[in-house]
């Protein structure tokens, strides 16, 4: 992996140029297992590689039983560093941003993708700095590699607008927005290698030692099913019917910031321009007028179910599917429907 001298600021014009490159991907797991927003980070990131005509690795970090790891060969990970290290265990971002910026270094990568997730957000930037790299979090589209130029888009206002950014820096670092890019097998044979980074001290000032779960309901920032409720229901009192029905999806549950301004629920669960923003695969918004400040956060799920008894409710201008009903009759009838599917 050497990187001639000539080339080492012309920016993206050495693709063109013979030299062995890389193209290195972040790959959070959660209990040792890796989520499908990880498998199209490394799809993505595979994507990139075969653009650039370069290899893809991936780098883990803590346990993850090698039958798991095997699994990013199926999307394209060539080659899998594996970091299994007490302390390590578990995400905290200065390590982990060092891990990440040593296996970098190593590969000698010239794009480090990384899933723009809770901890993706994290890392992304720190890494960005330690590289001296440009940095897009929140791509929604593969790179356009235009006369020489690297283009990455990522959504900007809130969803109202398109940024296209150039990296003109030699080593570029992004983040995907979840559910932008999609699942694509590239079946390939992975190689697996142990790596033991050289962390410093001053990077484990924090590390987790345990985490203690409080609930066991999935959680709203990672959910590829979403139900949300807004004033529509009238007061926290009626929210069985929504644990019921995300219970019944195994959705976890959001709703619309007067509804946790008014402590029906809980801030963690207000999504929008405000609140969370959220990309699952399905999102069920109930009693939900479909205000901009919403739409801001949710807008990228991928397919929006609307129930709403004013058929003029903005909502309905962005939803796949809608219905037009009161919330009281149809979610009961929805839990119904399911409940017999399950049977
Ligand atoms: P409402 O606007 O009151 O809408 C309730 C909806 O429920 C209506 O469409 C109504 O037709 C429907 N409905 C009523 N009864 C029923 C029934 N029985 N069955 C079915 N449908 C029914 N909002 C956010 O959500 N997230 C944010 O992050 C956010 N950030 C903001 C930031 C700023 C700076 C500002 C100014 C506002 C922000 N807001 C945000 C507020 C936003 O503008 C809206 O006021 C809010 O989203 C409306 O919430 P809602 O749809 O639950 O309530």
């Amino acid at each position: 992996m050497i990187r001639p001298k000539e080339v080492i600021s012309t920016g993206w014009n050495y693709i063109k140029e013979e030299r062995n490159m890389s193209v290195l991907v972040y790959v959070e797991q959660v209990d040792g297992k890796f989520k499908k927003s990880v498998f199209e980070a490394v799809s993505y990131a595979k994507a990139i590689a075969a653009q650039t005509g370069t290899n893809l690795t991936a780098i883990a970090i803590g346990d993850v039983a090698e039958s798991e790891l095997q699994e990013l060969g199926k999307y394209g990970a060539e080659k899998i560093l594996s970091v299994n290290n007490t302390e390590l265990k578990n995400f905290v971002n200065q390590a982990y941003a060092a891990v990440v910026t040593e296996a970098a270094q190593k590969e000698a990568a010239d794009v480090i993708v990384l899933s723009n997730s809770f901890s993706g957000k994290g890392l992304a930037p720190r890494i960005a700095v330690k590289l001296k790299a440009g940095l897009v979090d929140g791509a929604i589209e593969l790179p356009k590699l235009d006369g020489g130029k690297f283009l990455v888009k990522k959504n900007a206002f809130s969803g109202k607008a398109f940024a296209v950014t150039e990296l003109t820096s030699d080593i570029k670092v992004i983040a995907l927005n979840p559910n932008a890019f999609g699942v694509k097998e590239n079946s390939v044979s992975p190689a697996i290698e142990a790596f033991s980074p050289a962390v410093q001290s001053t990077d484990l000032a924090a590390i987790v030692k345990e985490i203690v779960r409080a609930t066991d309901k999935v959680s709203l920032p990672d959910a590829e099913l979403v139900v949300s409720a807004g004033r529509g229901l009238k007061g926290p009192e009626n929210w069985g019917m929504i644990e019921e029905l995300a219970g019944l999806l195994g959705a976890a549950t959001a709703c619309s910031k007067p509804v946790s301004d008014a402590d029906w629920r809980p801030h963690s669960e207000h999504v929008g321009q405000t609140g969370i923003a959220i990309s699952p695969n399905l999102y069920i918004a109930i009693g939900i007028s479909g205000a901009i400040q919403h739409l801001a956060g949710v807008s990228s799920s991928k397919v929006i179910v609307v129930i709403n008894k004013d058929p003029e409710a903005p909502f309905f201008k962005v939803a796949d599917y809608g219905i037009v009903g009161d919330a009281f009759e149809v979610v009961p009838k929805l839990i119904e429907a399911l409940k017999a599917h399950q049977a």
